[in-house]
This record gives C-alpha cells, sequence and structure tokens, in this order.
C-alpha cells in the first residue's frame, strides 16, 4: 500500500468517526477530541490538520474535483488577509454555541457548518482561503504549532528551488526565498500532509525535530 493511500484510508477513518460522533449527537465529544490535539500540535506538529479534520479531508476532495473540472479558482479577495478574521469566527462560533444551548436549549451544527462552507468555498477557492483565513480550529492549532517539536523541514543542501512544494501546500506552509532559492516550512502552517514530500524531485523533505529558530 502506497503512502497516499495510507493517508486517504486515515483520513476516511476519521471521517467515519467524525460523522458517527455528528450522528450520535455528541458534537462535544469531537470538540474534546480536538481540545486534546491542541498539546499534541507542540509535540507533532498540526496532525490533527492533516489527518483527523473533516473539514481538510472534504477539501482535499473538493481541491481535486477543482482541479479536474480545470475551471480557474479565485484568488484570495484581498479584504480576507487579515491574520484577526479567525479569531473573530472562533469568538463568534463560541459565542453562538454557548448563546443558543443556554437561551434556547438547541445545539447549533456549528461543526457540519464548517465542513459544508469548506468544502463549498474549496471548489471556487485554493484550499488556503478556509485554511489559512479562515478556520477558526486552524487559527487555535497555529496558535500551539508555533511551538512544535517535530514539523516537516527542508534539506536546503538538496532543494533545488522548484517551487513543486509551494504549488501543492494547501496553507501556505512552504516558500522559496527569492535570494537563497531554498525552500523554507513553517512549523506553525504547516498540516504535516505530506503533499510537499511527494512531488519534491530531490527528497529533500522529510519530517523531523524542528531546530531551534526554525518556528
Ligand atoms: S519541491 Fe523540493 S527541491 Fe523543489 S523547491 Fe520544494 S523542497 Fe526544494
Ligand atoms: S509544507 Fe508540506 S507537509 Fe506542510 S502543509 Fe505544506 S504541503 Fe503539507
Amino acid at each position: 500500500m502506497t503512502r497516499k493511500t495510507q493517508i486517504i484510508l486515515i483520513r476516511l477513518a476519521f471521517l467515519i468517526l467524525f460523522l458517527a460522533v455528528i450522528a450520535s449527537g455528541k458534537m462535544v465529544l469531537w470538540l474534546a477530541l480536538f481540545a486534546l490535539t491542541l498539546p499534541a500540535a507542540i509535540l507533532f506538529g498540526r496532525l490533527y490538520c492533516g489527518y483527523a479534520c473533516p473539514m481538510n479531508t472534504v477539501m482535499v476532495a473538493a481541491d481535486a474535483l477543482a482541479r479536474k473540472s480545470k475551471g480557474k479558482r479565485r484568488e484570495t479577495p484581498a479584504w480576507l488577509k487579515q491574520s484577526w478574521i479567525p479569531w473573530l469566527i472562533l469568538a463568534v462560533s463560541v459565542a453562538v454555541l454557548l448563546g443558543s444551548k443556554r437561551l434556547l436549549r438547541v445545539n447549533v451544527p456549528l461543526l457540519p457548518f464548517f465542513v459544508l462552507l469548506s468544502f463549498v468555498l474549496t471548489l471556487f477557492f485554493k484550499p488556503e482561503v478556509f485554511h489559512h483565513f479562515i478556520c477558526p480550529f486552524g487559527a487555535l492549532q497555529r496558535l500551539f504549532g508555533r511551538w512544535s517539536m517535530r514539523s516537516h523541514h527542508v534539506q536546503a543542501d538538496a532543494c533545488i528551488g522548484c517551487k513543486k512544494c509551494e504549488k501543492v501546500c494547501p496553507n501556505l506552509a512552504v516558500r522559496v526565498d527569492a535570494q537563497t532559492r531554498k525552500a523554507v516550512i513553517r512549523p506553525a502552517d504547516c498540516l504535516q500532509c505530506q503533499n510537499c514530500v511527494q512531488v519534491c524531485p530531490t527528497k529533500a523533505i522529510a519530517y523531523q525535530r524542528v531546530e531551534n529558530g526554525s518556528h
């Protein structure tokens, strides 16, 4: 079984688990799982985002559909490029969740809403629009991912600056420096998805311990 197939199966297993949790009406269980993955992001990087997140899984499917249809997807709107927007969305989401429960005694299906939103948006925009500029869960993961002790990393000696990694990264985590022509990955933004590993022609990228100063 190839690495790619293994990754697809892991994502599908988590998606099925997510659907089962939602169907049972216990959304809080998934939120608890998510909370546990925040300290885990310090130890292992943002593995939740790359493998367990239902939004990422449906976005991978939407991205594949959009690429197949060959329609041109729109650029990220300039007004959306604000670092505070995901935090505002997080605050509103928490207020809606708690307010509706206390005042109206209803559970707002917040997670299914974000899953649907991420899928639809990715049909029309590149994945980074949701991952980087909208997702409130991603904002929390990014915060903890800043201190991640392990992440994907580029061996500068082996990098030829071809930018193939940049093109497949769903979260703007890797950039080829214009002067050095070497790729650099920011662990805080890296979803550990391995897209870049699969396309790098020189096998310059590996999951390893983060050296001091690489954050
Ligand atoms: S795909 Fe590999 S060789 Fe090309 S820029 Fe990225 S890390 Fe460097
Ligand atoms: S840098 Fe590589 S592993 Fe990290 S999110 Fe981008 S494509 Fe995925």
